[in-house]
């Protein structure tokens, strides 16, 4: 058993790669200490929630990050308050569950598991099994992750693993590759968990960061060992059938990766890398008397106080927990509809309208909160944001990014603008790491934007545009 978060002794490289912020391993930023909370499944019960927000009142300052891994961090933390926090949060069952620098929370579902009627497998059940077997592994990276999916026509989240169910019955598992995925076995659904577990052990023998940069050696050697494991056990009916057509065996080293984004599953799904399902922003209807409430935070961002008229809000409607949403947002299965009247308020705080053009903008932390940034991010995306509104109705993406590394959005974006001294790098169709066509200071980014309504995004960008003459009617000369 690890001793107690207050008793641990802050590690020394907490910047390193990899690095997963627990209670008991905070992580310097540019406001002070940050510390990841994991709650269960990614869900809070309404008195949890008034803790998370209690927490980062008196211990942090104030502000919380929602993560795409529908997780909560707690910004703001000092050597003197992290103690007392990781103490107020185990008390409510929010502590870290384990101690040897592996994931704190191991799996990721759709804030719906356990509603959604599409779902063909019990997804929490699963999910917490997997959680479990996951304890008993030593060496796993901090950020692995394993997705479980409900949903037959569901798209392959984006982690380490994937267990779904297959229309031909039994449940999936597949690993990512560098250019797709390996679907790797079939198994009964009372085996999923063990044949997981077999897999998190080979992977962690290999000792590397993530599954998709395995050799094809390494995705073998998993692949035996699960199959090993299956095999170990009384066989299925569901095994059995699959058997033949399964993707591997321990005498086949297994299949070439899948090619994403898309591939045939079994008998007729279709695999493509997503995030897990997520309602849209507002209200949806589950059945015709279970509604869904979905509010999503500004670029991932709320407060303590927020938080608390979310959770007074879910309280008088009738929902008994506040899940977190990987699309950065909370999600409420409340007993009763919400009014406009709810809606109108909660809109104060939160993201209601599925067409909200701060939805198709990632931002980062940024200046001042982040050491690493120059540009205040968080203001100047929802500058951008009220311009980019026809490119976001258009299903194009912005990405304001305080430095090249790219922590809310590191994949290519149809904006990119990355922060350096002060100014923006603007990156057309790329990702923050790429080589930026000009920097420009905020204001200029606008101006140039609101040209790009006419003349295109790439065209307002280019270098020559900055000698154009557009005239009176907005058009070039
Ligand atoms: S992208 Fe850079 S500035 Fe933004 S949060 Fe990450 S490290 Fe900080």
């Amino acid at each position: 058993m690890s001793a107690p978060a207050h008793r641990r002794a802050l590690p020394e490289a907490p910047a390193r790669r990899g690095w997963c912020p627990g209670l008991s391993r905070p992580m310097p930023t540019g406001d002070g200490l940050l510390a990841r909370v994991h709650p269960p499944l990614g869900i809070l019960t309404l008195p949890q929630a008034r803790v998370v927000a209690e927490g980062a009142r008196r211990y942090g300052n104030g502000h919380l990050d929602l993560t795409a891994r529908a997780n909560l961090q707690i910004r703001g933390i000092s050597e003197a308050t992290r103690a007392p926090l990781a103490c107020l949060l185990e008390a409510a069952g929010l502590g870290d569950t384990r101690a040897d620098g592996g994931p704190q929370r191991l799996t990721l579902t759709s804030p719906l598991a356990g509603h959604d009627p599409a779902e063909s497998l019990d997804v929490p059940a699963l999910a917490r099994a997997i959680e479990a077997v996951g304890l008993t592994v030593p060496g796993l990276p901090a950020k692995t992750l394993v997705v479980v999916e409900g949903r037959l026509d569901a798209e392959m989240p984006d982690g380490d693993a994937c267990v779904f169910p297959r229309a031909s019955g039994g449940i999936g598992i597949a690993v990512a590759a560098e250019q797709g995925f390996h679907d790797l076995a079939t198994c009964a659904a009372e085996e999923a968990p063990a044949a997981v577990a077999a897999l998190l052990q080979a992977f962690a023998r290999t000792r590397m960061r993530r599954m998709r940069d395995l050799s094809p050696e390494d995705f073998s050697a998993l692949a035996v060992a699960v199959h090993l494991e299956m095999q170990a056990r009384v066989p299925s009916p569901v095994r059995e059938r699959d058997r033949v057509r399964d993707a591997t065996s321990p005498e086949d080293p297994g299949p070439s990766p899948q090619p994403s984004p898309a591939r045939e599953r079994g008998h007729g799904g279709v695999i493509r890398w997503a995030v897990p399902f997520s309602p849209r922003a507002g209200v949806e209807w589950l059945a015709p008397s279970q509604s869904v409430l979905t509010v999503d935070a500004p670029f991932g961002r709320c407060t303590a106080d927020t938080l608390d008229r979310l959770v007074d809000r879910a309280s008088c409607l009738g929902a008994g927990e506040i899940r977190l949403s990987p699309a950065r947002g909370f999600v409420l299965l409340p007993l009763q509809a919400p009014s406009t009247a709810d809606l109108t308020a909660l809109a104060e705080d939160f993201i209601i309208a599925p067409d909200d053009p701060r939805r198709s903008v990632a931002a980062c932390t940024g200046a001042p909160a982040c050491a690493s940034g120059s540009t205040p991010t968080l203001t100047d995306a929802a500058r951008l944001a009220e311009i980019f509104a026809l490119f976001a109705a258009d299903g194009r993406s912005a990405h304001v990014s305080g430095c090249a590394k790219g922590c809310a959005r590191p994949g290519p974006a149809d904006l990119t603008l990355v922060g350096r001294n002060g100014s923006y790098g603007a990156v057309i169709g790329g990702a923050p790491g790429d080589e930026p066509a000009m920097h420009l200071p905020i204001e200029a980014v606008l101006e140039r934007l609101g040209r790009a309504e006419t003349i295109g995004l790439a065209a307002a960008f280019a270098p020559e545009s900055t000698v154009m003459d557009f005239g009176g009617n907005g058009k070039p000369a």
